[in-house]
């Protein structure tokens, strides 16, 4: 299908770009790598009045460490440069693995950090590690810049914490640790596919040994990327064993929110999602060795 009629504009740099958006009103969107919205115009989901097309604006893909050590990413980096760039591997692994993970090579070539990040698919591998990595979402809209947590921007199914006008400038990931311990997993039917459920999980432990900060994040197990903050307690002030990862995993395995579609039942999801965790923490811990 051919998508509705629009008008196109294209700003070359981010404050023209929010402008033209302010100009055109709610009905006029921002357009990144086109890998949803494209098809959603073509389905007639979508009909914006205009698209601003972020695609000229050179600022929106830039990415490098700060000097206090953060790792930011323009809004507009392919996901194909996340899982490719040996920066990004340095900087954060987790990003750089779960990124690989992202439909196939075709779409990561074309598909964008921001534009995966205000889409809000809760199975979108994205979201869930910015979620997992305490990522600061920087905005910038008619009423000016702010950064916005992850705990705080991802609201419901396809619905963030964005204004009217907004857009994503960058992302900006805390440092990485060099003996953060890590682990990324998911299921799907084909490779490609969207998961049916995901987990990114990570720990650092202190000098005895003992895991001193935890996070466990499910994909594709809620309404949104979803902290599995039992899971994530069972660890903290414990020794890295299997046997503790087992009673983690049936605690986040509680926090799981799974739904039912088409794809799997609610049901599947918390089973393999428990699996899921279990595995991930053993991945982390086997990376020690
Ligand atoms: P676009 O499609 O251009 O935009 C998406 C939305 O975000 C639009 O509403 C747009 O207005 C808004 N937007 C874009 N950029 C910004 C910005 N900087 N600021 C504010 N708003 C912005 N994704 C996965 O995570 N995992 C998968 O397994 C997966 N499989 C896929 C399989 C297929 C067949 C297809 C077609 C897509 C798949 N995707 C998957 C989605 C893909 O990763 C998209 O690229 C991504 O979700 C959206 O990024 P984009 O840059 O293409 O955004």
């Amino acid at each position: 299908m051919k998508p509705p009629t629009f008008e196109y504009f294209a700003p070359k740099d981010l404050h023209e770009a929010v402008a033209m958006r302010h100009a055109q009103g709610e009905d006029a969107r921002y357009i990144a790598g086109g890998q949803s919205l494209v098809p959603m115009l073509n389905l007639r989901v979508a009909a914006p009045s205009a698209l601003i097309d972020l695609n000229g604006v050179p600022q929106l893909s830039e990415m490098g460490r700060l000097t206090d050590g953060r790792f930011a990413v323009g809004a507009m980096v392919r996901t194909r440069r996340l899982e490719t760039d040996p920066a990004v591997a340095a900087a954060n692994p987790l990003l750089a693995r779960a990124a690989a993970h992202v439909a196939h090579v075709q779409i990561r070539n074309r598909g964008t950090i921001g534009g995966s990040v205000a889409h809000a698919d809760p199975a979108a591998e994205l979201p869930g590690i910015v979620l997992a990595c305490d990522a600061g979402i920087e905005a910038c809209g008619p009423d000016g810049a702010r950064t916005v947590p992850a705990t705080e921007f991802f609201e419901a199914v396809f619905t963030t914490s964005l204004r009217d006008g907004e857009l994503i400038s960058r992302i900006v990931f805390p440092e990485w640790p060099a003996t953060r311990r890590w682990g990324f997993r998911e299921v799907s039917r084909r490779e490609g596919d969207f998961a049916m459920v995901g987990i990114a999980a990570w720990y650092d432990t202190d000098e005895a040994g003992r895991i001193a900060d935890a996070r466990i994040v499910g994909i594709g197990a809620g309404d949104t990327p979803l902290r599995l903050a039992s899971g994530e307690a069972a660890l903290v002030g414990e020794k890295p064993s299997p046997d503790l990862f087992e009673i983690a995993a049936l605690e986040a395995q509680r926090d799981l929110r799974p739904n039912t579609d088409i794809h799997a039942t609610a049901e599947y999801r918390r089973e393999v999602g428990g699996v899921l965790v279990f595995r991930c923490l053993v991945d982390a811990m086997e990376r020690t060795a």
